[in-house]
């Protein structure tokens, strides 16, 4: 049976980028040593290190006044750091448009010396949509936060907001590389990379340079400046998750970069949606102007054949299926390395089963 794994993540990759990680597991480049064996001080890990960051910096055209930093501690320890070396004495204002946007409001809340203000939310309607936001903010601001994708409720910022001088920070974890934004519209991009980038356990940062910490704070492995002192390697990096990045890099490159992978995933949210739109069982939980490409959530509006078609689909060989216990029913995240023919599968049994039960 072909499993088709839909998990918000840690989440698919490419079998192309799998297989190249086998053959080289035991005797990395003829050294007589697998890429976790090697020093990350040796020139063979830095070969990879380097062609990691210049992958990405040309897959997302990374302007020169930023610097590329991998990271650990997930997307979720950026919430932390975001604010600890930006906005120390400052005001840092927040958008709330989901779980995770929440959990970076309450890390930096939980911060003594910064304030925190959210303009704008849309928690009155469970996160179904992306709020308006205010066309101007508080100039003296250390940034605005936003959730350029956010991966439990299924929605996307279609457009990047402009607050002056004011930069736009970014979690973009489960639509990184999947979308062609532009980074100049940012002072800072993170994202756990277990999504579209790699194995759990790397994060990417990419950074304006003009906001990197003056001051040092007061745990250097939290320091932005210190880490980009250090290339990254001021301790030990998480050396073979970033192998396997630098893989899917390559690998993304090989499918025509940005542009190309996301007009495939355009295409795959498309097969979908239009499933979901032409159904009379299915539908979808989210505002039609704020859909995400990445993860789409769809409900029947009954949890008992909801589970039922979970567990039909489980059967079925379709992985990870089911919702967020947030929202309920199904989520289909289609990243970048998830199959055109795993979109075709599902929809094929979603009208299957919604001939069986009662759809027509
Ligand atoms: C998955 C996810 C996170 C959490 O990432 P960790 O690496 O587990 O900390 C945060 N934000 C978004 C948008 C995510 O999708």
């Amino acid at each position: 049976m072909t499993i088709y794994n839909f998990s918000a993540g840690p989440a698919v990759l490419p079998k192309a980028v799998l297989e190249i990680a086998q053959s080289e597991m035991l005797d990395y480049k003829n050294s007589g040593m697998s890429v976790m064996e090697l020093s990350h001080r040796s020139s063979l890990f830095e070969e990879i290190i380097q062609a990691a960051e210049s992958l990405l910096r040309e897959l997302m055209a990374i302007p020169d006044n930023y610097k590329v930093l991998f990271l650990q501690g997930g997307a979720s320890l950026q919430f932390s750091m975001v604010p600890l070396n930006l906005a120390q004495g400052k005001k840092a204002l927040y958008v709330s448009t989901g779980s995770w946007s929440k959990k970076a409001i309450s890390a930096a809340k939980a911060l003594d010396n910064v304030e925190v203000e959210v303009i704008a939310s849309s928690e009155d309607k469970n996160f179904t949509y992306i709020p308006e936001l205010p066309e101007t903010v508080d100039q003296n601001a250390a940034y605005v936060h936003i959730t350029t994708n956010n991966t439990i409720e299924g929605t996307a910022f279609a457009k990047i907001p402009n607050f002056g001088k004011v930069p736009v920070v970014a979690d973009m974890s489960s639509n990184i590389l999947a979308n062609d934004y532009k980074v100049e519209d940012f002072g800072v991009i993170y994202a756990g990379a277990q999504k579209n980038i790699g194995p759990a356990g790397l994060t990417v940062v990419i950074i304006r340079e003009d906001l990197l910490n003056q001051e040092a704070v007061f745990a250097p492995m939290l320091d932005y400046a210190l880490q980009a002192k250090n290339d990254s390697l001021y301790n030990t990096p998480p050396t073979y998750a970033i192998y396997i990045a630098k893989l899917v890099f390559e690998w993304v490159k090989a499918q025509g970069g940005v542009a190309g992978i996301t007009e495939k995933d355009q295409q795959k949210a498309q097969l979908l949606y239009d499933t979901i739109e032409k159904s009379k069982l299915f539908t979808s939980p989210v505002r039609k102007d704020s859909r995400s490409i990445t993860n789409i959530p769809f409900v029947t509006g009954d949890d008992a054949l909801d589970k039922a078609f979970n567990q039909a689909a489980l059967a079925e060989g379709f992985e990870n299926l089911k919702g967020h216990r947030s929202v309920g029913g199904m989520r289909a995240s289609l990243y970048n390395a998830f199959p055109t023919e795993g979109v075709e599968a599902l929809v094929a049994f979603m009208a299957k089963f919604e001939k069986e039960n009662g759809g027509n």
